[in-house]
């Protein structure tokens, strides 16, 4: 059975543009329920060992520096289906393939700065999760 909860980030260019308030009343609105939150900023070393799956790709460093770049909010949602259903939400990596409605296609500037990050596996939305969050941090 899929799990019931994600992770994700709102990342550093639809903070630094306004765009959180709207994105988090549109994740909400979507059913999902917030789990754990926080407004953060992601050092370069930490930015590089969460995305270090992604370490042979060749855009890791400029993601890296983008994710470093400044605050983001990192939170873990519930909800069946999460993983899914969010991404689904999310849509396309290059906001330029996104369906209309969702999250990138409106808010993304471009596909490295595409607004916010999505877990892709109940796996990784675990390990993302703690991350950013120990267990009483969440509710
Ligand atoms: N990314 C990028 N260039 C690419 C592909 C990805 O800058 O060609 C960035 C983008 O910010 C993306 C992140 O790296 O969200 C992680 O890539 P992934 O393929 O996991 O995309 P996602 O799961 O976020 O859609
Ligand atoms: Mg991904």
């Amino acid at each position: 059975m899929a799990g019931r909860r994600t992770f994700t980030m709102i990342k550093p260019e639809a903070v630094a543009a306004g765009h959180a308030g709207k994105i988090l009343d549109l994740i909400i609105s979507r059913g999902f329920r917030i789990v754990a939150m926080k407004y953060t900023r992601l050092s370069h070393k930490e930015a590089g060992a969460f995305y270090a799956v992604h370490q042979e790709r060749p855009f890791y460093g400029e993601l890296v520096d983008y994710m470093a770049s400044g605050p983001i909010y990192a939170a873990i949602l519930e909800k069946d289906n999460a993983v899914e259903d969010f991404r689904k939400l999310v849509g396309a990596t290059d906001p330029a393939n996104a369906e209309a409605g969702t999250i990138r296609k409106q808010f993304a500037e471009s596909k490295a700065k595409n607004a916010v990050h999505g877990s892709d596996s109940d796996d990784n939305a675990l390990i993302e999760g703690h991350f950013f969050f120990s267990s009483r941090e969440c509710y």
